[in-house]
């Protein structure tokens, strides 16, 4: 497919849609929830407590797998709704995407005995894991993963792309997403820093508030069918663990929980989302769905959050079985449940966790009045999500699935996310005459394009749903033509492999094409990768993508590196052979179609690293840090410095104009704690191309008595675009609160004292009295 050819239409045909419903006033809701709470048998309200995957019923030889085609088994169907009432199912069937046609059939199918079968009638909410678009539904828009988007720093297009994720996902009869994930990308070895909008509270604060947004609406008007019902997650402190492996202990103090690790999920709380879901790791020995502190006092206390509390994938039972707090599965069950935790993700044995909590409410080990706390919650969003009058949506009432018009946003999104981090000579954009070598094993792959968590959990199966898109070799192909593009790869990803397992691939035919070329795209980084099975050894390049590179370099042609990558791997054993790096992350599936465009100077690149990218193993710091980590020399004996060297900065990328900051303006040089703050800076476009260009204001605190300060803080940020010569004057407002801290006693700290204002490289003084 040629891309190019579309034009843009960022005006979504869906948002005018008239599935609108009037929403439902909150004590109507209220009402009718008390009045169906009030009418429920014990065993009902611990049924609707209860969720299960889809292949615990569907046809298959056992609860764990499903046959094709994929169909409903009614008698298991019927047990689990009706002998169990359960009250939740998620996931897709079999591992893999499915049409729109069939997700329609199932969920009507189980609608259907849930509605009409069940002495309540009451419908089950169905829930998936659509996270860069309707992830398990065959020809739906993908966009580009979350730490793209976090790049592209456009919050308007977060919020597009959930909006029309939300449209898609209601299109497949789906009212219920596992997104977005608010988890600060702090940890390039944890294997899930792509599901993250970066490393920064802020930013995750923003795109998240957006994403919340799309996915709900502007007023949270989740009964408006073009809409759907968003969880945050992983509450609270995921990414943290200390050994970079996924659900490993973290060890996270209460200031550092509160000051880094809370405010997205507090601005997305603020924004009405409604549910959440629970870090499935452990808190400072402290398995956090164990944890009655951050389940109920921090979250539903203190921060007054009013949706549904869902734990992830069989997390109750792991209290048990993997952290050893709860010597038995019913001891699990009254910890979780006791801690806050409103509904189970079981995922299969349902029987278990459904006789385990009714027996324990039977003893009085759990309150019946924390069942009816939490079935009020999970029966408010059914309510809200109108899934009593309209338990199903229809295919036929969603024209736009799948449009051009969707289909541009994605690509938009990916050309204002794809970052260039270096240009020597002005190797970049490229002539469209040039004779190319497009090598590595990234070159060819949708897969490393889209990322896992797309069309399977993985992303293993992609390549069977992405035959209409392009890869990087394929736009390279569309764009300069065939006859200019020869492709070796030098280095392939291992086949049915693990994801890091990687083959030399042709290594000496790819040289010589090297040699022939008058420039090379290596294509390097990561295959997909979702969780656990994601975990790193090394955060390294791989040793054969590295030698690739270096043998490449070698050759003196010049070398366009491309990195695709979850997370920053190093490069620092090659990279000063290199010319041009651009980091495109994992783009989705027009990521091809806009590298392409900004290789040879179609678009003007804008992205800025969402991450600080490591230059060494042993120095993943993130941009927040505190002084001693990149301190001045001391005099006399000591008289050394702290090594802050990563190889690019957060918030770096190029473009391919240039831009001049000047007249940084402070309102006043004094500020009390009432008085608003207000900071203007010039900025220009001093190159020849139009260009966008990110403005980021930062604030340092210089000294602070009960903490020692972060270097730097975002706080806030504005992508602005330029005519050749065009100036503009940008304008932030900041209030003193914002220049508070979090001590260990989780006490929120505003001290007199000096600050500064940093924006790009212009620095101005304040003090607050
Ligand atoms: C992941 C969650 C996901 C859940 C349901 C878990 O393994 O940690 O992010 O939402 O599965 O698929």
């Amino acid at each position: 497919m040629n891309f190019k050819k579309y034009t843009f239409a960022f005006m979504l045909s869906c948002t005018s849609f008239s599935l609108v419903q009037a929403q439902q006033k909150p004590e109507n809701i209220d009402a009718k929830v008390e009045e169906l709470l009030s009418k429920m048998t014990l065993e009902e309200k611990v049924g609707q407590m209860t969720q299960i995957t889809i292949d615990v019923i569907t046809k298959g030889k056992d609860r764990y797998s499903s046959e094709e085609p994929i169909a409903l088994d009614i008698e298991k169907t019927k047990r689990a709704l009706i002998d169990y009432h359960i009250g939740s199912v998620l996931n897709t069937a079999g591992g893999k995407a499915r049409t729109p046609q069939l997700w329609n059939t199932l969920i009507k199918g189980i609608q259907d005995v849930a509605t009409k079968d069940t002495r309540l009638h009451i419908p089950v909410i169905y829930g998936v894991d659509e996270i860069h678009g309707a992830t398990y539904t065959a020809g739906a828009t993908m966009f580009p993963q979350e730490i793209a988007q976090g790049a592209a720093r456009n919050p308007e297009m977060v919020r597009k792309a959930a909006e029309i994720t939300a449209y898609e996902t209601r299109a497949c009869d789906i009212p219920w997403t596992f997104s977005p994930v608010l988890d600060l990308g702090m940890d390039p070895r944890f294997p899930r820093m792509w599901e993250s909008f970066g490393e920064d509270p802020y930013l995750c604060s923003v795109m998240g508030v957006e994403a919340i947004k799309g996915y709900e609406g502007d007023h949270g008007n989740v009964a408006d069918a073009n809409h759907v019902a968003s969880s945050l997650k992983h509450f609270l402190g995921y990414h943290a663990a200390t050994s970079g492996k996924d659900r490993t202990p973290a060890y996270i103090p209460t200031s550092a929980l509160y000051e880094y690790h809370l405010p997205s999920f507090k601005a997305a709380i603020a924004q009405g989302a409604h549910s959440i879901m629970i870090n499935s790791g452990i808190i400072n020995g402290v398995p956090v769905h164990a944890n009655y502190k951050i389940l109920t006092s921090l979250l539903k206390d203190s921060l007054g959050f009013k949706g549904v509390a869902v734990t992830d994938w069989a997390d109750i039972e792991n209290l048990n079985r993997r952290d050893h707090m709860a010597a038995t599965n019913e001891e699990a069950i009254k910890m979780a449940i006791n801690a806050g935790i409103d509904m189970s993700m079981v995922p299969y044995n349902y029987e278990a966790f459904y006789d385990g909590l009714l027996s324990l409410v039977k003893k009085g080990d759990v309150k019946e009045s924390r069942i009816d706390d939490a079935v009020r919650r999970i029966l408010r969003l059914k309510f809200e999500l109108n899934l009593f009058k309209k338990p199903n949506t229809n295919l036929k009432d969603y024209p736009d699935f799948a449009s051009k018009a969707h289909a541009n946003v994605s690509y938009k999104i990916a050309s204002e996310a794809i970052t260039l981090l270096k240009n020597t000579d002005h190797i970049l954009p490229l002539s469209k005459h040039a004779k190319v070598l497009v090598t590595g094993p990234n070159a060819n792959s949708m897969r490393t394009l889209d990322g896992a968590w797309t069309y399977s959990w993985q992303g293993d199966k992609v390549p069977e749903f992405t035959a209409q898109y392009n890869t990087i070799l394929e736009a390279i192909q569309n764009k300069i033509g065939k006859e200019n593009v020869s492709y070796v790869p030098g280095v392939s990803y291992v086949e049915n492999g693990k994801y890091y397992e990687d083959k030399f691939d042709d290594l000496e035919q790819a040289v010589a094409a090297a040699k022939k070329a008058d420039v090379v795209l290596l294509c390097v980084g990561e295959n997909s990768y979702a969780e656990k099975p994601g975990d790193l050894n090394d955060l390294y390049l791989s040793d054969r993508q590295t030698e690739l590179a270096k043998q490449i370099a070698a050759t003196g042609t010049p070398v366009i590196l491309v990195l695709n990558e979850g997370r920053p791997r190093i490069i620092s054993k090659f990279e000063r052979d290199i010319k041009g790096i651009v980091q495109i992350y994992l783009p989705g599936n027009y990521g091809g179609d806009a590298l392409a465009d900004i290789l040879f100077g179609d678009i003007n690149p804008s992205g800025k690293l969402p991450y600080t990218y490591p230059r060494y193993p042993n120095a993943t710091i993130n941009y927040i840090h505190k002084p001693s980590e990149e301190q001045k020399k001391a005099e006399g004996v000591y008289n050394y410095e702290a090594d802050y060297n990563p190889q690019y900065r957060f918030g770096f990328g190029l473009s391919y104009s240039t831009f001049k900051f000047s007249n940084l303006t402070l309102s006043a040089d004094n500020i009390s704690r009432n008085d608003d703050l207000k900071i203007s800076v010039k900025v220009e476009n001093t190159g020849s191309r139009e260009g966008k260009e990110v403005v980021e204001l930062f604030t340092s605190d210089l000294f602070a008595s009960k903490i020692t300060p972060d270097v730097k803080r975002l706080r806030r940020f504005e992508k602005i675009n330029l005519k050749p010569g065009e100036s503009k004057i940008v304008s932030f407002t900041i209030k003193p609160e914002e220049l508070s801290y979090y001590d260990n006693d989780g006490n929120k700290i505003l001290e007199p004292g000096d600050f500064e204002v940093h924006i790009n490289n212009l620095t101005k003084k304040f003090s607050l009295n």
